[in-house]
């Protein structure tokens, strides 16, 4: 899931500063366990708007604000608000956020800052364990992912400054590739040390949100 934070009332206050009335939308999938974009946060968001005069002239919750097609067909149900309101404000991450400014001509503004593609600990704990590479090597890593969890993102590590198992960036950390290596070990394989690894293609990262960004560009 995507997590993030919310932005605070002081950002929120200045962003909102030409804006007298508003209408707001929350995300009732990843935004809700983040408690950024849940019912509690766009109740608690309205409360504040209003305080700070201003009208909510509608709000919303989204089941997922990223389904672009469902999001348009939600949003469709509440034109007039819509049509009312000075800007609409979106509680949701960045995905979301662009799901509906790519459906109406209104300003979107957007409340939340979005960090990370997060795995959940427990309620409220969050750890990020895939940074989306398009070129995923766990197979060969032992389902630990260097590209993510090793400080230097190294792909034929470990470095030079591994200590006592912990690791030179940040000593509270275990050293990923250790575990790599334990793991391989008790999986009585070789995985990645059987070869060296060439540096990673980037390119790949970027290639299929710009691609779909060139597409949507070609339909306008
Ligand atoms: S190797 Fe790339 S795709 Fe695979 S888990 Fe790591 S960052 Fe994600
Ligand atoms: S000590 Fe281990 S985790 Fe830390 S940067 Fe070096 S290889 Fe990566």
């Amino acid at each position: 899931m995507i997590i993030s934070t919310p932005k605070g009332r002081e950002e929120l206050e200045a962003l909102l500063k030409d804006y007298r009335s508003l209408f707001l939308i929350g995300c009732g999938a990843c935004a809700t366990v983040c408690k950024v974009g849940g019912e509690d946060e766009v109740f608690a968001t309205q409360e504040w708007l209003e305080e700070t005069g201003r009208e909510v002239v509608g709000s919303m919750i989204l089941e997922e604000a990223c389904h672009i097609m469902r999001s348009a067909r939600e949003l469709r149900r509440c034109k007039a608000q819509v049509e009312e309101a000075d800007a609409l404000l979106v509680l949701s991450c960045g995905a979301g956020v662009q799901s509906i400014s790519n459906c109406v001509e209104k300003r979107v503004l957007t409340g939340v800052n979005s960090l990370f593609l997060g795995n959940i600990r427990r309620f409220g704990e969050f750890e990020e364990k895939c940074s989306l590479c398009g070129e995923c090597i766990l197979n060969e890593t032992a389902g630990i992912c260097p590209v993510t969890n090793c400080a230097k993102g190294l792909l034929n590590g470990p470095c030079g400054g591994l200590e006592d198992g912990h690791c030179e960036v940040d000593e509270e950390r275990e050293c990923t590739w250790l575990k790599i290596h334990e793991r391989l070990e008790k999986q009585q394989r070789q995985g990645v040390f059987d070869r060296a690894v060439e540096a990673k293609d980037w390119s790949k990262k970027f290639r299929p949100g710009q691609h779909q960004l060139d597409k949507n560009e070609e339909k306008k």
